[in-house]
């Protein structure tokens, strides 16, 4: 890129400023995920941009689980997030946290609030609060227990602590201002009464406090000094800032808010993804059409395309959406220098030259990445029989059509120049063999220059070929509709999403392939080995991204 300028984004610019007048002596920053299902493309942004900013100034980054509101929580979803921030290499400091152990600490914060009289226990029913609340354009009314002596708020919090009361009869709330413009500012509630059992703490709780009063403390309790969420957490920075300017922390955490990431024509939605779950639609939270970080690892994404991606968004402060492209773009280069490049034959058809000895073999050496040495060569088998992709030949060629049919000379990539002879088709007028004669003076790297062709085609030996299900993928959605139907709601998918090719063979080397592998097939795309369904004996590739692009950097 010429002209590249090193400039910092809004955030680090703050950070500067921060560690300029002496707020902070060292970064720390948090992943504070919810236990409540899988992380996506959209987290994988917060735990790099998090995990990134600690790196770059010397500072700790946390993974702590915001586990306070036990209705939506479960453990299995701890460990899936725990392996997918390992697994972008976002390497946390210490213990895997969670809110829930603060929990003594968050209830002594209470107190001291009642203690200051900046909290209420307030009797008042749900709906009679959200009344007393007032509009954007009015404001709200004082709730009749506002003004209730600190004795009364400590012994009624107490009780409400051991138990005494029924679930909503009763609340703590932060004693603010009522006539507030900002509404998260007209006397929010801290703490509620939940009698249920929390995934960590089990029963020894019966309150629970709100989002806005713990996360601060969390910050806080861990010395975070940045504590970076997104942009719908603006509004509620005053009540971020009043909690641990109430509490006196010594050196308050500062909320920063950034724009999520959205990309076009794609679901993030828990709720629909489910619903695709639930009715087998897709197959598991980790189908590779998903974006979920299973899913992108599982379809063969690697962590460096990712950070690549997200260093190409940059973090902004508005929403915007990107195109899926753009990450299509990523993982293409990410692989380009790293992988194999092997032939595969999606799409058979045999092809069989008469003049090449029956019976014969010969190992044609192959260079693995033409760009990249270090990948070494490997030892592809060539003989009479081999397939190459049925659309590589036709019988009556369109103008420009360089590869195979009858009377035209091919490149065999890797092998030797063949010419089309004959062809043989079935009683419904598919091609069944094509036959061709074979010139021994072109062999691949032996130094003929004797004359050129045009096409140059790949292929594999048919008896030495491993056959494979190679599963194609376009996005799950109807890019023309877009994601959700405007009349229900509901979602737009594409019938074509998954192609499924049963009868593929691939060059012997690939017999190896382990879950997880990846490689380029030439004039394919990237193809990555299935980690649920690949076995040795039933080869399975999910293919990543095909090689061309409709996404260009900069453009
Ligand atoms: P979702 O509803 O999409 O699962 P969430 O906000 O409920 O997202 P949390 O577990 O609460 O999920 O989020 C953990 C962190 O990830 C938060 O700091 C949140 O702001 C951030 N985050 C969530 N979605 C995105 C996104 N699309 N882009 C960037 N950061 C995100
Ligand atoms: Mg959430």
């Amino acid at each position: 890129m010429e002209n590249e300028v090193v400039s910092k984004n809004f955030i680090e610019q703050i950070i500067d400023k921060d560690l300029e007048d002496g707020c902070y002596d060292e970064i720390c920053t948090r992943f504070p995920p919810e236990p409540n299902g899988y992380l996506h493309i959209g987290h994988a942004k917060s735990i790099l941009l998090n995990y990134g900013l600690a790196k770059k100034y010397g500072g700790k980054f946390h993974l702590r689980f915001d586990d306070t509101n036990p209705t939506k929580e479960k453990t299995e979803f701890v460990q899936s997030i725990i392996e997918d921030v390992e697994w972008l290499g976002a390497k946390y400091d210490g213990e895997v946290l969670f809110a829930s152990n603060y929990f003594d600490q968050m209830y002594e914060a209470a107190v001291k609030l009642i203690k200051k009289g900046k909290a209420y226990v307030c009797d008042l029913s749900a709906d009679a609060i959200r009344q007393y609340r007032g509009t954007l354009k009015e404001p709200g009314k004082d709730s009749p227990y506002r003004n209730r002596s600190v004795e009364e708020n400590l012994d009624l919090f107490e009780r409400m602590k051991n138990g005494e009361f029924e679930d909503g009869s009763r609340v703590l709330r932060a004693k603010i201002d009522m006539a507030s413009p900002n509404i998260n500012m007209r006397d929010p509630v801290l703490y509620r009464v939940a009698h249920m059992t929390h995934h960590n703490t089990g029963d020894k709780w019966c309150i629970y406090p709100m989002y806005d009063f713990a996360h601060p403390i969390e910050d806080a309790i861990e010395g975070i000094s940045h504590s970076i969420c997104t942009l719908e957490f603006e509004d509620h920075r005053p009540l971020y800032d009043w909690v641990v300017r109430e509490l006196e922390y010594p050196h308050p955490p500062k909320q920063i808010e950034f724009a999520k990431l959205y990309l076009q024509n794609v679901i993030t939605g828990k709720r629909y993804i489910k619903k695709l779950v639930e009715e087998n639609i897709v197959d598991g939270w980790d189908d590779p059409r998903l974006v979920s970080i299973a899913a992108l690892r599982r379809r063969g994404f690697t962590p460096e395309s990712i950070k690549m991606f997200m260093e190409l968004v940059g973090v902004s402060k508005s929403n915007s959406s990107v195109d899926y492209a753009m990450l299509e773009y990523c993982i293409r280069e990410d692989l380009k220098l790293k992988r194999s490049r092997v032939m595969a034959v999606l799409d058979p058809v045999k092809l069989i030259i008469d003049n090449y000895p029956e019976g014969q073999v010969e190992y044609m050496d192959v260079v693995n990445n033409q760009e990249n040495e270090a990948l070494g060569t490997r030892q592809v088998p060539f003989c009479r029989e081999l397939y190459i992709e049925r659309e590589d030949f036709m019988e009556e060629p369109p103008k420009k059509y360089f590869r195979l049919y009858p009377g035209n000379e091919v490149r065999l990539m890797n092998g030797y120049f063949v010419t089309c002879t004959d062809y043989k088709k079935d009683e419904n007028g598919k091609v069944t063999e094509i036959h061709c004669t074979y010139d021994p003076e072109t062999r691949s790297g032996s130094g003929f220059t004797g004359r050129k062709v045009k096409g140059t085609i790949h292929w594999v030996a048919a008896p030495y070929a491993v056959k494979a299900q190679v599963r194609l993928y376009e996005n799950l959605v109807d890019e023309e509709k877009g994601v959700y139907n405007k009349e229900d709601g509901s979602l737009n998918l594409n019938p074509n999403s998954l192609t499924v090719l049963n009868e593929c063979y691939l060059e012997p080397a690939l017999a190896q392939a382990k879950g997880g592998d990846s490689f380029q097939f030439v004039r394919q795309g990237y193809f990555c080995a299935d980690t649920k369904d690949s076995a040795p004996d039933h080869l399975v590739f999910n293919r990543i991204v095909s090689l061309k692009s409709s996404y260009k950097p900069g453009k």
